[in-house]
């Protein structure tokens, strides 16, 4: 039998022995009046010992009830210890998260809505100089170099920020923010001195290299020229190999020659100028198709009159290897389309040509540095793998990207987007 059956059961029987003795004494209202009286005494007296209990927390063992009672003392204690656990399972995981986050090699720091700082791990503390008291502070009045401000406040976190840190400007840190929650963001910075130390050594060795090739290489280049001015063609085998060494020798100093300005493009101060685009666009057409024999196969539209800012070098020798490129890898009977145009927000030269195009899965490689794609072609292609590396390098200091889309068998286009904000005239 259930509680709230026997408590009802009893509260019946009680009733019952009430209306026959009071019927029988004649004080039937008396004794229900009494009976009542009783029942709200007891209920009182009930509560308030409930009240008492629960008002302590309701963390000692419930005194001693019968009935009901007993049993809504119980579920009450029950729900309380569930609580407790959960509680206690909940701080021993944020403990343990602390801990966790705490023993990081790389600073974590949560912002909240105001840049606020919430929370710093204790590389944060270390590297940024943060101390406990800078909680709830405003990162940017802690860490004021402009470049990081301004990445703070630009809301896009798709890159990262170099910065050195503020007690020790020899360590170089890498900022990321990424953004979670409700306006909260969680600052994540990395220590890559030694990864920057290992880029600038790797920097300065092909710099170094290159440059201490290119000597040897004029001296071999001279003496070679020399001797191929003195050779009578008598031996078939002499005037081949002279021919082999100097087709080795000019692929050597096309290497050295682009491996230099890359290194340039990676660690020399942007010049910029007005560039009259088109001027040069003429100029390299000329040229190249004098040099390629090409005439007649390039087709060029002028289609605006937009100078750039920029630096003329570093475009005169992207736009030649594109246009290199669609010649070398197309038939001598196909044509190459230029087109400087201006489309929504950006000014665009697209380099179109009819040639064996490339793969889909090649495509994201190729301007990697010495990639170059395997074909079974008929004619071999001599080239150094290093053009399209260095159109990105160019293109990524004109703040201008390259798009690629080709089809294999049927040709490729070449896209350079310049963002209108550098058009100057
Ligand atoms: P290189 O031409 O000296 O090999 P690049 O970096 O200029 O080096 O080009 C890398 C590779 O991309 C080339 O080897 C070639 O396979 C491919 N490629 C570049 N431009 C074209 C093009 N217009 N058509 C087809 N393939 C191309």
């Amino acid at each position: 039998m259930g509680v709230w059956q026997k408590e009802i059961i009893s509260v019946i029987l009680l009733l019952l022995v009430v209306v026959i003795v009071g019927a029988m004494t004649g004080h039937l209202i008396l004794m229900i009046f009494l009976l009542m009286l009783g029942i709200i005494i007891r209920l009182t007296t009930q509560i308030n010992r409930f009240e008492k209990w629960i008002s302590t927390g309701g963390r000692s063992k419930y005194p001693k009830a019968k009935g009901i009672w007993e049993e809504i003392y119980y579920h009450v204690y029950r729900l309380k210890k569930q609580d407790k656990n959960r509680k206690k399972k909940l701080s021993k995981m944020i403990d343990q998260f602390r801990q966790s986050t705490e023993a990081l090699p790389d600073a974590a720091i949560v912002l909240g809505v105001n840049d606020e700082i919430d929370w710093a791990n204790k590389a944060a503390r270390e590297v940024f100089g943060l101390h406990k008291s800078d909680i709830g502070q405003r990162i940017p009045n802690l860490i004021r170099f402009p470049d990081f401000i301004r990445y703070l406040k630009s809301g896009n976190y798709k890159d990262s920020v170099i910065l050195p840190s503020p007690i020790n400007s020899r360590i170089t840190l890498e900022v990321r923010v990424i953004p979670y929650g409700a306006g909260l963001r969680l600052l994540l910075a990395q220590d890559i001195t030694q990864l920057k130390k290992m880029e600038r050594m790797r920097k300065d060795f092909v710099a170094n290299v290159s440059h201490e090739l290119r000597t040897p290489l004029t001296v071999l280049k001279g003496y070679l020229e020399t001797l191929q001015d003195m050779d009578d063609e008598q031996s078939p085998l002499l005037t081949n190999s002279f021919k082999q060494m100097q087709g080795q020798t000019e692929r050597m100093q096309h290497l050295v020659d682009d491996l230099l300005l890359l290194t340039r493009l990676e660690t020399q101060q942007k010049k910029t100028q007005c560039v009259d685009v088109p001027a040069l666009l003429n100029q390299i057409c000329s040229e190249i198709e004098a040099l390629e024999s090409a005439t007649k196969r390039i087709e060029l539209t002028l289609e605006t009159a937009a100078h750039i800012v920029g630096e003329e070098q570093e475009l005169r020798s992207a736009f030649t290897n594109l246009l290199g490129n669609a010649l070398k890898y197309s038939n001598p009977n196909t044509l190459v389309k230029l087109r400087w145009h201006q489309e929504q927000g950006s000014v665009v030269l697209t380099i179109e040509d009819e040639g064996e195009g490339i793969s889909k899965s090649d495509i994201p490689r190729i301007t990697e540095r010495f990639y170059r794609v395997e074909t079974k072609r008929i004619t071999k292609v001599t080239g150094t793998g290093l053009g399209l590396a260095i159109v990105k390098h160019v293109l990524m200091r004109h703040d201008a990207h390259l798009d690629i889309t080709s089809e294999l068998g049927k040709g490729s286009c070449f896209s350079c987007s310049f963002p209108d904000k550098r058009i100057c005239n």
